[in-house]
This record gives structure tokens, sequence and C-alpha cells, in this order.
């Protein structure tokens, strides 16, 4: 018997994240994607990221430290975060993944306690996980979302295209 594990996707909550986020994550991923996930026990908030001079959090720095944890049986890990994160580039940033890899982070912090937001967010970046490049279907989740208002115009879902290589990839 072949008893190699699923490919399972961690979602691991940094720090003060709501259970309705949590639970609303996880539906989307058993919804749309149907990969087996697995709720991690908390870590607190993630320090060590602070920059003391944006007065934000470092979303690099957090995904290499969670990239050099061992989750057990996770392919990929989902992490949500109730601080607001930067990258170089960018004032904000709602979400970060790098393409093709296992972590991606989500941060609750500008969306306004609203779950559907949450999800949009971690479907995108799960894309990126999986390869996917920014799409120009303006519906599809993983077109870009610069602010609030074009977030709340994608759908929570992906299209054709994206959801067959989220598909492909997520059995990877
Ligand atoms: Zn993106
Ligand atoms: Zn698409």
């Amino acid at each position: 018997m072949n008893q190699s594990l699923e490919p399972a996707l961690g979602i691991l909550p940094l720090g003060r994240v709501g259970g309705e986020m949590i639970q609303a994550v996880a539906g989307a991923f058993a919804g749309e994607i149907g990969m087996a996930l697995r709720v991690l026990p908390g870590l607190g908030p993630p320090a060590y990221a602070f920059d003391r001079h944006r007065i934000q959090y470092d979303a690099a720095r957090i995904i290499s430290r969670i990239e050099s944890m061992d989750i057990d049986g996770c392919a990929r890990v989902m992490a949500l975060v109730d601080v607001d994160l930067f990258v170089p580039v960018f004032t904000f940033v709602f979400g970060e993944a790098r393409q093709g890899g296992r972590v991606a982070l989500v941060s609750l912090f500008r969306l306004e306690s609203r779950p559907e937001r949450a999800v949009k967010i971690a479907l995108h970046e799960f894309g990126h996980l999986c390869m996917l490049d920014h799409c120009r279907e303006s519906r599809c989740v993983m077109n870009f979302a610069k602010g609030l208002g074009q977030l709340d115009r994608v759908a929570t879902y992906y299209c054709r295209y994206c959801l067959s290589q989220v598909n492909y990839m997520a059995g990877l």
C-alpha cells in the first residue's frame, strides 16, 4: 500500500487571529481546491519582523522564518497575521508569497474584519505558490488588487484557467 501523505495545506495563525477568519479561509480551500487541510497550533505575533522605521512588519522575514520551521506533513503553509505587512516596493501588502514557494502570508490588518476579503487574499497568494502570475480576467481572484476597492471587485474564486493550474499544482 502506498502510505505517502496527501499534500496538505497547513493554516497557521500568528498573533491574535479570530476563529471566524480561520474557518472562512479553511472553508474556501475545502470548497475550491479540495486538498487536505490542517489548522496548526497558533504562534505568537512575529515581533522579529517589526521594522521600527516603517512601523510595519517585513513580509519576507516572516516567510523565511516559517520556511525554516519543520511543519509536519504540510506541503504548503498559509499563515494568517493580524499585523500590517510591507515589502520594500509597496507601502503595504494584503499578502505575500513567492511564486512556487511553500509559505504564503495573509494580513488581516486592513480588512476591517471581513472574512471574504481574507479568503480572496488567501486564494490569491495560494495561486502564487502554485506558480500562477497575475490574471487579466477582471473577476478572477488572481487579478492584482492594490486596494480594498479592487479587492472587493474580484470574485472569491479562480477563473477556469487559473483553477486548472491550481488543481494541477496542488496535487504535487
Ligand atoms: Zn499577487
Ligand atoms: Zn485567472
